[in-house]
């Protein structure tokens, strides 16, 4: 049963509580502190902080411990140590150090690197992250300490996702403590926010096992759509199926322990697809909370024989999986994206509002790589999610709060029927907070006091395009101080609103209401110059950008050399998982479905012979029927699988992707004409409907 009182949330996490409970007085103040203020961590203590953490790891079980951290392969990683140290013959401690805890050393050399790395120099480097609790990973026969951790080379480049997200925190918290000065706000505490709503399938145990591609690349490289199934949109919101729900109740039961606020589950649009979302945290928290969240989902469904696919696109012609990052920043706690009643406090609001928008138009290139990935390409564009153009939506409200801006004071006075809206004098109109399902085909939309942006992929670290997000808006709203400030007379909200009525008609292009999916929207979004970069080779491409380059250096979020290094991981990864997809594609075909098709041939062959020798009257019509129909089947896939063959030989993912196609319609086609009892791998009938 849950925990409906609580008791144990947040049991398996280092807690203020169990800090307050295990470390003496002076260091609990200062480790506080520390986690609070994310400042580095007093040397003096480590050791008083190591040992406490420990002598409460012990009372949950755990008998190691790991530098928990998100290299740039996308996941997690971790290497084990006992706390066991021994002390003689068939003597030992337990023992954690405050060396232990605060940094670490990886052999780094099978970590993805981008070239950062010689390999004679293998060497990688942990730190602990005080600013993200430690928490306890559970097994059947204890339980791990992990401790979040960068991850970074013998060089000091970094090599994994936290550092960067953590410089971007960083870098946007001294913009907007500027921006608030400049509102003659008093000094306070930026607190970047990050709800992450994730996307996943759910299918039965015993089908995954018979489907080398999803065992393998996550994905369905083959499979007919079948004759239901989104079609009725009666998934979406429907009613829990017992198994599922008992899943999802043990999955919230586990988060919880982990102090993950699991708040919302229901079925998605696709059949067999569910989702998941916490309740909003602090980014950085946020982030490492989505990473475990996806571990806790693929190990409880494990445990259910069911397998939890998190892959952007595991069935073709139905719903990809997205995460839908929500963000917005509060400054001294005010969420600085909730327009409020005083018309100086929305002064605030449409200036970061305004910022935003601006970000989003100068900067929607790099902020598109961060959602580049083989899997992210089969979704975006496609069934209900949103299309590579970055654009932003607004809602109706607000675009007639940036009509009023557009119009600016003057108008008003000559006349204009239309009301103006004078910034730091006037209140907005009230903006609806409910806007769910108001534009699903927008990349980045306006939820009434959050930004959504839709386009990363279910599986992807969702650190990296939050880093970008948190690094171009510092850059917008520097912009805005520096023009505020060379602005010099003049009242302060006059020249805000000269300032904001010059930005609105300088990047509104990217403001976009209508359907993200009409065949319109490419052309006119190419009017309007802007980017439509189509796949992860193009989207990968801003990274090599010089404006960019310099844009992450002059935030020091990324150097150079690291964004070189992600650029070349995104298309090594790129190449490697089509070239992965590929092998396995023409494996099945030729070890799975080319021999069931030929014995069915060659059984109506001789049945049709047998036929036509006995000199029935019936029946030979529809048997030279299917066999001229399964007989060009079986050439055909010879010559795809051929095909297939010879772009594996080449280094050329684009190739391989466009003959895997091409195999798969051919596949496709024999699914509905072979046997159903002798075909070779679970169908999408089966996979989507029975669990
Ligand atoms: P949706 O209609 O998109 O499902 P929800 O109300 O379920 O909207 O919220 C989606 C996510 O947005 C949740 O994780 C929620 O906690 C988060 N969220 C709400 N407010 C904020 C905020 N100020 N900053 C970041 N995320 C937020
Ligand atoms: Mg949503």
């Amino acid at each position: 049963m849950m925990d409906t009182d609580l008791t144990n949330y947040g049991a398996d996490v280092f807690s203020e509580k169990a800090i307050r409970r295990h470390l003496p007085k002076p260091v609990a103040a200062k480790l506080l502190a520390t986690m609070r203020d994310a400042k580095p961590l007093d040397p003096t203590i480590a050791d008083a902080v190591a040992d406490g953490m420990k002598n409460w790891a012990l009372v949950h079980g755990a008998t190691h411990f790991t530098h928990w951290f998100q290299p740039l392969t996308g996941g997690t990683a971790e290497k084990h140590d006992a706390f066991l140290e021994p002390t003689g013959s068939a003597q030992a401690v337990l023992k954690f150090s405050g060396k232990n805890l605060i940094g670490g050393e990886a052999d780094a050399s099978s970590f993805p690197s981008g070239g950062l790395r010689s390999t004679f120099e293998a060497r990688g480097y942990t730190a602990w992250d005080p600013t993200s609790p430690a928490f306890l990973k559970r097994h059947a026969h204890g339980a791990t300490l992990c401790i979040p951790t960068a991850f970074c080379s013998f060089t000091g480049d970094t090599l994994d996702m936290k550092t960067p997200l953590l410089r971007s925190i960083q870098a946007l918290s001294r913009s907007v403590e500027r921006l608030m000065k400049a509102f003659g706000q008093k000094k306070a505490h930026v607190t970047v926010t990050l709800g992450a709503e994730q996307e996943y399938f759910l299918i039965d145990r015993r089908f995954y096992l018979k489907r080398p591609d999803l065992l393998q690349t996550g994905r369905t490289v083959f499979g007919a759509p079948p004759a239901k199934h989104q079609q009725l949109d009666d998934h979406y919101f429907g009613a829990i199926r017992p198994r599922v729900l008992k899943f999802m109740a043990e999955v919230e039961e586990r988060l919880w322990q982990l102090g993950i606020p699991a708040k919302t589950r229901h079925n998605e649009v696709a059949p067999a697809q569910f989702e998941l979302a916490p309740t909003f945290e602090e980014q950085n928290l946020a982030v490492d909370h989505n990473m475990m969240i996806m571990e806790v989902l693929r190990q409880t469904a494990e445990k259910n024989d069911l397998v939890c696919l998190l892959h952007e696109k595991p069935f073709a012609g139905v719903n990809g999986s997205g995460k839908h990052c929500n963000w917005s920043v509060a400054y001294g706690g005010r969420n600085l994206l909730t327009p409020g009643d005083d018309p100086r406090e929305n002064a605030i609001f449409l200036a970061v509002l305004v910022a935003v928008i601006r970000a989003i138009d100068r900067h929607a290139d790099i902020l598109r790589t961060t959602t580049a990935g083989a899997g992210n390409d089969h979704r975006l564009g496609a069934n209900e999610a949103p299309p590579a153009i970055i654009s932003v939506f607004l809602g109706d409200e607000l675009n007639a709060v940036l009509d009023a801006i557009e119009r600016g004071t003057k108008s008003a006075a000559r006349g204009n029927p239309k009301p103006s809206l004078r910034i730091g004098v006037d209140t907005l109109p009230p903006l609806p907070r409910d806007t769910t399902d108001r534009n699903r085909t927008s990349p980045f939309a306006f939820t009434g006091n959050k930004f959504e942006f839709r386009a990363p992929g279910s599986s992807q670290n969702c650190a990296y395009s939050q880093t970008v997000l948190n690094t171009i808006v510092a850059e917008s709203i520097d912009a805005l101080c520096d023009k505020l400030a060379a602005m010099t007379g003049g009242d302060f909200h006059a020249n805000l609103q000269k300032l904001l009525q010059r930005l609105v008609k300088a990047h509104r292009r990217v403001v976009f209401s209508g359907d993200g999916y009409s065949a319109d929207w490419p052309k006119e979004a190419a009017a309007r110059g802007l980017p439509n970069l189509r796949d992860t080779p193009a989207a990968l491409a801003p990274l090599a950008d010089r404006a960019n380059v310099a844009l992450f250096e002059a935030y020091g979020v990324l150097s150079a050399t690291e964004m070189r290094a992600r650029l070349e991981i995104g298309r090594e990864d790129y190449a490697r998982r089509i070239r992965i997809e590929a092998g396995v594609a023409l494996e099945i075909a030729r070890s799975m479905v080319r021999p069931v098709v030929a014995d069915e041939f060659s059984r109506l062959a001789t049945a049709l012979g047998q036929a036509k020798a006995d000199g029935l009257k019936t029946g030979i019509r529809g048997l030279t029927a299917l066999s001229l129909k399964l007989g060009a089947g079986l050439d055909d896939l010879h010559v795809k699988c051929d095909r297939l063959e010879k772009a594996l030989a080449r280094e050329d993912a684009a190739a391989q992707a466009t003959a895997m196609d091409d195999l798969r319609k051919t596949v496709d086609r024999l699914e509905g004409l072979v046997d159903d009892a002798r075909w070779p791998l679970p169908k999408y009938r089966e996979m989507l409907f029975v669990y």
